[in-house]
């Protein structure tokens, strides 16, 4: 009786041995809503934060919403209800949550929104982001360059895209981007031949790279058919590859009619191999590792009762509150530098681009 005693205590003492690090180290978990798997950048953010909430003791709730706002809101409730300690959200619609972040704040769940401002609720507690305006800054001024608009060559004619109206970003995109277009389209050496300007006429719904095609489509045979088109400021890498095909639809890509220069954001593989092919002129890369590095920091300071750095305070009011943000920096892409950039900073390998 006495040995089978002491063997269970022992066995038991192993057992606690063997489940105590692992249980220390069980800090709760971390709800996180992301919107859509049909964007490489989405996942690659999913992944970079489970890994790092993980390293950090945390467990993880990952979903994503396939672009489906009552998904994500249903997504988001069942987080709520299940005690996540912090919810992290990358909107689909940032002004469709706030009953549901109303009950996440009565139980006091912290809600972190990611890369996308979360609109109208005073319960949204951190932003971190990049600088979007100055991805517009980056994206316009790529194209002013190839076109060589500052050394008096020109006029050139250019068409704009915006990014999905429901999501705030595409609004700071669009405002960086015109800060440095407007002046150059007012000195009449930038000319919008369809005169579509301003995000009610130049946005495309859920950032859909067929919505954009066949808007590209529209201009081409309404606007261009004895004009050429020299550049065209698209938002995302997703929207740029459907631009690329209509104009290659029509005889774009040719030595004769070489593509205009087109931008986009987010550094997608398939653009990334674009710009080699000398199809897309430029990207934004913007490392989701380390937006997710900075959130999972964030988290794990607001948990720990620490104050979390930020380091904007002034410009990202939802219309309810100024939300205290951590903004990173974007950085242009292009022919000239991808290698140094994309494989440099070890986010791809070379293989990856060059197959
Ligand atoms: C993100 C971009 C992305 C776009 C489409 C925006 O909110 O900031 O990186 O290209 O959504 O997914």
């Amino acid at each position: 009786m006495k040995l089978i005693a002491s063997m269970l205590t022992a066995f038991a003492i192993g057992v606690a041995a063997f489940v105590g690090p692992a249980a220390a180290a069980d800090k709760g978990t971390i709800g996180i809503s992301m919107p859509t798997k049909s964007s490489a950048r989405w996942i690659a953010d999913g992944d970079n934060m489970v890994k790092e909430f993980q390293a950090a003791g945390y467990e993880t709730d990952l979903q994503y919403a396939e672009d489906d706002i009552p998904n994500q809101l249903a997504q988001i409730e069942n987080m709520v209800t299940k005690g996540a300690k912090v919810l992290v959200v990358a909107a689909i619609d940032g002004t469709t949550l706030k009953d549901v972040l109303q009950k996440a704040n009565e139980a006091g769940i912290k809600v972190i929104a990611y890369d996308r401002l979360i609109r109208d609720s005073g319960n949204v507690d951190y932003y971190t982001t990049f600088d979007n305006f100055q991805v517009g800054v980056l994206q316009a001024t790529s194209l002013v360059k190839a076109l060589g608009v500052e050394e008096g060559k020109g006029p050139f004619n250019i068409e704009l895209f915006g990014g999905s109206p429901d999501d705030n970003n595409a609004f700071f995109f669009y405002n960086g981007a015109m800060s440095v277009l407007q002046p150059q389209i007012d000195a009449g050496k930038l000319v919008v031949q369809s005169g579509q300007t301003g995000m009610d006429k130049v946005g495309t719904l859920r950032w859909d790279g067929a919505v954009a095609q066949a808007r590209m489509d529209n201009l081409l045979s309404a606007y261009y058919t004895d004009k050429r088109v020299d550049a065209v400021l698209s938002p995302y890498d997703g929207l740029s590859i459907g631009i690329l095909s209509s104009l290659k639809a029509v005889g774009y890509g040719t030595a004769e009619q070489p593509f205009p220069f087109v931008s986009g954001q987010d550094a997608e593989l398939p653009s990334v191999k674009s710009i080699l092919a000398d199809e897309q002129y430029s990207t934004i890369f913007k490392d989701t590792r380390e937006l997710a590095k900075v959130t999972a920091k964030l988290v794990d300071d607001v948990l720990s009762g620490k104050e979390p750095e930020i380091n904007d305070t002034k410009t990202y009011d939802n219309g309810v509150k100024v939300v205290p943000s951590y903004l990173l920096k974007p950085v242009l892409v292009d022919k000239s530098n991808w290698e140094s950039i994309l494989v440099g900073s070890g986010y791809y390998t070379k293989e990856q681009i060059e197959n």
